[in-house]
């Protein structure tokens, strides 16, 4: 790698879960690089600035608490850090748009637009413009489109496509230890030569091997292939879950037979309530809108049952719920275990349980909810724009957030698992099954508790893939 490769000032739009953590663990490891995070949102800027961090990620703290102010700088005035970088990610939130029938809604990148015409509007020297967000494909064609119709003499951009493929809750890890870093652009010298610049970033600590190039639109589609592909995983274990309740079979030891298979692997094959999240629904909507537009609509059809799958496992999951319970559960008090889309993070974006608590809400329930990580009024307002009715007032009288799980399961008929929390599996469920409403009934829809143990003590006990005798 030649020294004139080298850079030494990088700039990031966006100062989310993405480009807070990305940029940290790059300054961290890039210590001759001046990092400067931006965002629009001055409450987000001083709560990075700040000892309370505006997203909880293990270990982040502790690399932003040793880099900032030093080469880690987050900041609102976008201009001058446009302006000083030489290279420039764009990772601003890219959602779904919410018109449309639900099936195949585009991704709105209106704020891929104002970021791109930002930098248009100030750069005076030339700069790698990189897509970190997730993006549809071919939409580095319209950022091209709108630097390029600003361009100033002696300004040239050469733009990149470079999707993060971190998880919530392990991001740091993620970043540290990456599988892949794929960097996708140009195949002209000018590409490949911006390529090899932003390569030269990552290989300061991830192995070159690991950094893989391709073409523009191939890394754009990857990102949301590799989100389809996960999602597509657990929407068919899930779909087996059901013909294992129906037959006697158990999704569990059917999951191990099949991961087994080295062809295959283990991975992502535990069945549950449901997939949740702000990427896996978005980035498959995405796709299927894609696939619309290109009048492909078996390939449409085809991943759009991925999401149908997971409406089905949630609806179906709620369903068995007021089943069990006589066929109603008009005015029974239900514990709901779990609030978060998965354990470990506060986040609620698309989480199973708002489904599970809306269909028992429509239904009469009275709804105690317990989770570690969630505020409580998150949960309401996530109740609430799930229009159970029409009525605000509503969400607020039928639930109850409750700070600790066993009150929340007091004078209770039944407890819903809907995040895998660790702590549920050590709780004293003899005390618990002192204080609910007789028969007392259990659904596991994470498969995380002792099942055996719970019939023992007296429990009615329901969970995925698995018919239970009792
Ligand atoms: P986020 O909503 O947490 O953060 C985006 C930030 O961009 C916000 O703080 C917003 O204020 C800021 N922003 C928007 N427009 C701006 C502008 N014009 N100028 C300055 N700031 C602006 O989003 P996120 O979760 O970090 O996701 C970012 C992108 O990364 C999305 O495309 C997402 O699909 C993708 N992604 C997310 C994850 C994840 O786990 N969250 C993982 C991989 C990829």
């Amino acid at each position: 790698m030649s020294e004139e490769l080298k850079i030494t000032k990088i700039c990031c739009i966006g100062a989310g879960y993405v480009g807070g953590p990305t940029c940290s663990v790059m300054a961290y490891k890039c210590p001759n690089i001046r990092m400067t995070v931006v965002d629009k949102s001055a409450e987000r800027i001083e709560a990075w600035n700040s000892d309370k961090l505006p997203i909880y990620e293990p270990g982040l703290f502790e690399i932003v608490k040793e880099r900032r102010n030093k080469n880690l700088f987050f900041s609102t005035d976008i201009p001058t850090a446009i302006r000083e970088a030489e290279l420039i990610f764009i990772s601003v939130n890219t959602p779904t748009k919410n018109f449309g029938n639900g099936r195949g809604r585009a991704a709105d990148l209106k704020y891929v637009e104002d970021a791109a015409r930002m930098i248009a509007e100030t750069a005076q020297s030339s700069k790698i413009v990189v897509e970190k967000s997730t993006v549809p494909v071919r939409a580095a064609e319209s950022i091209m489109h709108i630097l390029r119709a600003n361009q100033k003499a002696d300004v040239r951009y050469d733009i990149l496509s470079n999707p993060e493929f971190l998880a919530e809750g392990t991001a740091v890890a993620d970043l540290i230890n990456p599988d892949r870093v794929l960097i996708g652009g140009e195949q002209t010298d000018d590409g490949l030569r911006a390529i090899e610049t932003l390569s030269w970033v990552y290989e300061r600590w991830i192995p070159k091997e690991r950094i893989l190039s391709t073409n523009t639109w191939s890394s754009e589609l990857s990102k949301l292939a590799a989100n389809a592909f996960l999602a597509q995983r657990i929407s068919s274990i899930n779909s087996l879950s059901a013909v294992c309740e129906a037959t006697g079979a158990d999704v569990s030891e059917v999951a191990k037979a099949v991961g087994l298979d080295s062809r295959i692997g283990s991975k992502f094959l535990q069945a549950s309530v449901g997939f949740g999240g702000s990427c896996f629904q978005k980035d498959i909507l995405n796709l299927v809108y894609i696939c619309e537009g290109l009048n492909l609509p078996e390939v449409a059809a085809y991943w759009q049952q991925v999401i149908d799958m997971n409406e089905y496992q949630k609806t179906r999951f709620s369903q068995k719920i007021i089943e069990c319970l006589f066929n109603t559960v008009s005015d029974k008090r239900i514990a709901i275990f779990g609030f978060a889309f998965k354990k470990n993070t506060g986040d609620t974006r698309e989480t199973p349980a708002i489904t599970v608590c809306k269909i028992l809400l429509e239904e009469g329930a009275k709804l105690e909810i317990y989770d570690p990580k969630v505020e409580a009024e998150q949960i309401f307002s996530d109740l609430t724009s799930a229009s159970v009715t029409e009525n605000p007032e509503f969400v607020r009288q039928a639930v109850k957030v409750q700070s600790d799980p066993y009150t929340a399961v007091e004078r209770a008929h039944a407890i819903v698992v809907c995040t895998e929390w660790d702590e549920f599996q050590s709780l004293d469920y003899n005390k618990i099954y002192g204080s609910m409403m007789k028969p007392a009934y259990i659904f596991d829809g994470r498969k995380i508790l002792d099942h055996d143990a719970l019939q023992k003590i007296g429990f009615h006990v329901q969970t995925i893939g698995k018919k239970l005798n009792r």
